[in-house]
């Protein structure tokens, strides 16, 4: 579905500063898709064709999303999101019919870039006779993206937990033909998304988010959101006996002191 808001998380603009981590991933992703955006001129200079795709892969919840939506927000870019089980239509011609109206929409709102989610939801399952669908709109995105004239100012990325059930036709040249991977955050990304997601909470002097850091291998950014999330949760049950529901205002000393504290982020 197109999201008026994209780029948009919770009403605020989204920024680069909303990434933890990913830093060189960013950049990457920058040079491939806001440089050309912003400047054609620089590639034409030196004959070479912006690209028309970027894959980013890696496993759930590592802000493949999120980098996507912030390019769009800081280069002003309109975004179109997709996600690619939706374009799956079991009627025929939807599926195409669909993904026409997306390149139509990026082209007219150009400066654009179309997200599609899951990509490889799209890629035939070639053992199986039900890849028909499949097939059709692999084709029709081939054909769209074959087709775009507006060079460096329509570009698809494209997203996955499984590069290697990517078509291999979308991963040529010309296409998806740039691949950026998005992996677990090692201890220190940790620590940067662990400020992130408690920069507005009161925390308490016994929080250190380098020692959540280091006991939280093998979560990803999404998992980091969440942790943050149920401590704050966490410390309002811990105010609660000093609230009283029936009350219109809450107590400006209770308000005041409110902290998240370390024990909070404790199961
Ligand atoms: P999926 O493959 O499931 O679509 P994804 O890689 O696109 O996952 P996102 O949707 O970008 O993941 O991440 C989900 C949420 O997790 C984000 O909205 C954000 O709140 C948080 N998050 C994930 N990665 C990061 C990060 N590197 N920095 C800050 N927040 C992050």
């Amino acid at each position: 579905s197109e999201k008026p808001a994209a780029g948009f998380e919770g009403g605020k603009k989204l920024s680069y500063e909303d990434i933890g981590g990913l830093k060189d991933e960013l950049q990457r992703v920058r040079e491939t898709i806001e440089l050309p955006m912003r400047h054609p001129e620089l590639f034409r200079k030196l004959g070479i064709d912006p690209p028309k795709g970027v894959l980013l892969y890696g496993p759930p919840g590592t802000g493949k999303t999120l980098i996507a939506k912030a390019v769009a927000s800081e280069s002003g870019a309109h975004f179109i999101s997709i996600a690619g089980p939706e374009v799956i239509s079991k009627y025929y011609g939807e599926s195409e019919q669909r993904l026409r109206e997306v390149f139509d929409d990026a082209r007219q709102n150009a400066p654009s870039i179309v997200f599609i989610d899951e990509l490889d939801s799209i890629a035939p399952k070639r053992e199986e006779v039900t890849g028909e669908v499949e097939r059709r709109v692999v084709a029709q995105l081939l054909t769209m993206m074959d087709g775009l004239e507006e060079r460096g100012q329509v570009v698809v990325i494209g997203a996955t937990n499984r590069l290697d059930a990517i078509d291999a036709a979308l991963r040529r040249p010309g296409r998806f033909d740039r691949e950026i991977e998005i992996a677990v955050p090692n201890e220190r990304d940790r620590t940067e998304v662990l400020k992130i997601h408690t920069r507005g909470m009161p925390l308490a002097e016994d929080v250190s988010l380098e020692e959540m850091a280091r006991q939280t291998h093998g979560f990803v950014g999404a998992d980091l959101a969440a942790l943050a999330r149920e401590g704050a949760i966490r410390a309002l049950r811990r105010y609660m006996p000093q609230i009283d529901l029936e009350e219109d205002e809450i107590p400006p000393e209770v308000l005041e002191t409110m902290e998240v504290q370390a024990g909070d982020f404790r199961e």
